[in-house]
């Protein structure tokens, strides 16, 4: 099982690219065994500053179960060409995707990845690993109202967002950020796993993070003024300069290594936030709650 993930910044890409920067990060974790196969992009092709959290269509999520393939066939077939867009050009899209190894519930649409929050995708979750406190925080989930679809751990993932995010809506802070909301469902989280977020009150972020299973972060910078000079290791690589740039997070370096050679190995308990071409790594600090903290360490080259 696996997780992938790719941003373009700044950069026009075509739908059909994008897609197929997805399928072959699939097709490059595959030999670590899978079931079903799903992934999300974007429905709408809203950038930077023009975009209005609240207008923001849902995320698309496409699920199937069986080989990378069959999800293949299933997007490019079954989808109406014109709902996908194949000939649209993004300057910034973010799509995530999976390949999984069931360990909790059968092999199944339902049960593959990524897992929703609700019918809006307001929050969408891929998962590598096993969370071990899933069914108490399913009781407390179904209390406050949500209801389960598959038989995963990993929907109380997303389930968990949705609440944490409107609870901070409701609470009057209508500015949680993204990593805020990731921060605080990581608290709750035990057991196994990496993490890829999408979300449509995020659109064009992504959030990654791990604990115990494997994740790692390529950067690929296009202009040429920012390769010249700028090595790796300049801090400076971890704040937006604006740059186009293309980012890619994954299960392992296979799926990155045709893309970039600038990797950097995401540890146990941090965050890792994609945003407007920028990257920052928080640390989550399980003593100090949901207050992550700025790594500005050197990334390393590989
Ligand atoms: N535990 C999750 C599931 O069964 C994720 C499995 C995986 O790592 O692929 O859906």
């Amino acid at each position: 099982c696996g997780i992938f993930a790719y941003l373009n910044f700044n950069v026009s890409r075509e739908r059909r690219y994008i897609l197929e920067v997805l399928f072959n990060g699939l097709r490059r974790l595959e030999y670590r065994g899978y079931d079903s196969a799903g992934i999300s992009i974007d429905s709408c092709n809203c950038s930077g500053s023009d975009v209005n959290r609240q207008i923001v269509t849902p995320p698309l999520v496409f699920r199937q179960e069986g080989n990378i393939e069959s999800l293949v066939k299933s997007v490019y077939h079954d989808v109406d060409a014109t709902d996908l867009n194949l000939e649209e050009s993004f300057s910034i899209h973010a799509g995530i995707a999976h390949t999984r190894w069931a360990t909790h519930g059968e092999p199944a649409p339902r049960n593959s990845h990524p897992q929703t929050s609700d019918d809006g995708n307001e929050f969408v979750v891929v998962h590598n690993g096993v969370v071990t406190n899933y069914e108490v925080l399913k009781e407390t989930l179904v209390r406050h109202g949500f209801t389960f679809e598959s038989e995963t751990d990993t929907e109380v993932i997303p389930k968990l967002a949705k609440f944490v995010f409107d609870k901070a809506n409701e609470e009057g802070d209508p500015g949680v950020t993204f990593s805020q909301v990731v921060l605080e469902v990581m608290r709750h989280l035990e057991g196994a796993y990496a993490l890829i977020f999408k979300s449509r009150h995020y659109p064009n972020e992504l959030i990654a993070c791990k604990r115990g299973s494997p994740l790692l972060l390529g950067v690929k910078e296009l202009a040429e003024e920012a390769s010249i000079g700028a090595s790796f290791n300049d801090t400076k690589f971890l704040s937006s300069n604006g740059q186009p740039k293309e980012l890619f997070l994954s299960s392992d370096a296979n799926a990155l290594v045709e893309h970039t050679k600038k990797v950097l190995v995401i540890e146990d308990g941090e965050v890792v936030h994609l945003k407007d071409g920028g990257v920052s790594i928080l640390k989550f600090d399980q003593a100090k709650g949901n207050r992550g903290r700025t790594l500005s360490r050197p990334a390393s080259v590989e």
